[in-house]
């Protein structure tokens, strides 16, 4: 049985719904912009009225961000330290400003597929009926 409310995303390319979040586009149509500043989402999408409220990623794509450059960093890291032999302050000077660049160029487009991905599959918080309660 399927919700009247929710998308009938089943016979739509899930990898273009994907791809628009990651490119910063409205899941709902890939046209419209779903960023109104660098981070921000706008309320709405501009070309088909989509209301963005209705999902929220919070924090999720921050962790993973995180995690993405992490592995992608710390590599380099510690073979500079050990190649170079470098005092801790200097590795420290050079890769912390690297980590938070390569998280900043991350974040938008893991917070569009997070919100894309969110939209595909209706995700939504629990509702819980305390009439049902015994
Ligand atoms: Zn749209």
């Amino acid at each position: 049985m399927s919700d009247p409310e929710s998308h009938a995303f089943e016979n739509v390319d899930k990898s273009k719904i994907l791809r628009a979040g990651v490119r910063g586009r409205c899941p709902e149509c890939c046209e419209g912009a779903l960023f109104e500043g660098f981070l921000k989402f706008a309320s709405e999408c501009q070309a088909c009225g989509y209301d963005y409220h209705k999902n929220d990623i919070a924090d999720g794509p921050a962790v993973f961000v995180i995690l993405a450059a992490s592995i992608l960093v710390v590599p380099f890291a510690l073979a500079f330290q050990i190649k170079v032999d470098a005092p801790v302050w200097l590795t420290l000077l050079v890769f912390i400003p690297a980590i938070i660049f390569v998280c900043l160029i991350l974040l938008r487009p893991f917070r569009g597929l997070m919100f894309a991905m969110q939209v595909m599959n209706n995700a939504a918080p629990a509702e819980y009926d305390d009439d049902d309660e015994d």
